[in-house]
């Protein structure tokens, strides 16, 4: 008999899933909102929550970015008529940090949502093009972007966490190494103080083109530092419903268990959607 504990109850969800709306998305017939939920309930998921990119409009920023607004509010319908049993399906939204009070939502619409998961992207577009700066400078305006993400009140997760694009961060792992384990408390601190839950992503193990020693630090520093952290496996195909759970094997290492997740209930602004 195998010693290794059992998958802690709150991992079995999944905050983080992209509709066929979002245009990253590889998987437009799969990754219908009936189609993702009924593989959620197969994989024994508790709760799945719809995170799509939606484009509003800024300097800078492609159409291609994300889906529009009334493909949002189209999805949104679907996901409202969705019958469930095992799945709860929520409705979130992958909004963008660019700046100080430069988000990618429409705040009237943060009543339609069950909950707002935030994202620092550094796309190459951005005004400010963080990979393009010197090791140093990028590592402090990383930081600050998190910063400003940590302290943002309407949100309730912060999307795989200091996750660079190794496209556009070829070198990621030194940028990684400028940001102090003082910054990253400071910054764990500020999410603790503000109830923002710190996403669980299986990008970050990716070894082949991962700093795993980084995603170790990330989620050892979170739990030392009391925050909470919720599920999302990022999902752009309707086969990476259930990725995070592939990592299960590493909460063991990191000492996770289901008092360092959280399940709906326990985000910031659970039961805020007023329609
Ligand atoms: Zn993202
Ligand atoms: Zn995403």
């Amino acid at each position: 008999m195998s010693d290794r504990k059992p998958i802690p109850e709150k991992f079995r969800s999944n905050f983080h899933v992209h509709t066929y709306i979002s245009p990253c998305c590889g998987d437009h017939e799969g990754c219908r909102p009936e189609n993702l939920l009924r593989i959620a309930e197969g994989y024994g998921l508790h709760e799945l929550g719809f995170c799509d990119h939606v484009f509003i409009p800024r300097p800078g920023m492609k159409e291609s970015y994300g889906a529009s607004e009334q493909e949002f509010l189209f999805v949104r319908n679907q996901v409202r008529m969705l019958e469930y049993s095992a799945t709860r399906p929520l409705l979130g939204w992958e909004v963008d940090v660019f700046g100080k009070n430069s988000y990618s939502l429409h705040e009237k619409y943060l009543e339609y949502l069950d909950y707002a998961t935030l994202s620092c992207h550094f796309y190459p577009e951005e005004q400010e093009r963080v990979a393009f700066q010197s090791h140093d400078t990028a590592a402090a305006r990383i930081l600050n972007r998190y910063m400003i993400a940590a302290t943002t009140g309407f949100a309730d997760i912060i999307a795989h966490p200091f996750y660079l694009h190794k496209q556009w961060f070829p070198d990621a792992n030194a940028i990684h190494e400028r940001i102090s384990q003082k910054n990253l408390e400071e910054f764990m601190c500020a999410a603790r103080e503000n109830g923002i839950a710190l996403e669980f992503s299986p990008v970050l193990f990716r070894a082949d083109y991962w700093n795993v020693q980084n995603a170790y630090r990330i989620y050892d520093t979170a739990r030392s530092m009391g925050v909470k952290l919720a599920p999302g496996s990022d999902a752009h195909t309707a086969g990476a419903v259930a990725n995070h759970l592939t990592t299960a094997f590493v909460l063991e290492d990191l000492r996770l268990d289901d008092s360092n997740f959280v399940c709906y209930d326990e985000l910031k602004h659970a039961g805020r959607r007023a329609i």
